[in-house]
């Protein structure tokens, strides 16, 4: 399949590649179970090629909210912290998926309100 996405970004001036393939020492991943994930010692964030385009979209900007928050040293030990980190990343890749795309589609904005 064709890659659309980038082949890498730069977080916090640091390089990480982005593929539909995970490093080599992570062969063993059960590469279904996940729409995204990040390695912060390889410096590359593996995207699922199932996803839709605008999935896998939203699913790297969501891992580059991990790339942040790793190289912006803030910590992620327990339980309630992972399911901070993860909420955090979610509004942050909410937020750039509609501030680089809320011109592609028509049906924004409409009248919905987000809990
Ligand atoms: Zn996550």
């Amino acid at each position: 399949m064709e890659q659309k996405l980038p082949s890498f970004v730069v977080i916090m001036g640091q390089k990480v590649t982005i593929s539909h393939e995970v490093p080599e020492k992570h062969a063993d991943t059960e590469l279904s179970l996940y729409q995204g994930l990040y390695f912060p010692l390889e410096k590359h964030i593996f995207i699922n090629p199932e996803l839709n385009e605008e999935n896998q979209l939203r699913t790297l900007y969501h891992e580059m909210g991990h790339a942040l928050m790793y190289r912006a040293s803030i910590p992620c030990m327990e339980k309630f912290d992972i399911d901070l980190h993860e909420l955090i990343v979610d509004v942050y890749s909410t937020f750039i998926y509609e501030f680089f795309h809320s011109g592609e589609s028509e049906q924004m904005d409409s009248g919905q309100s987000h809990e």
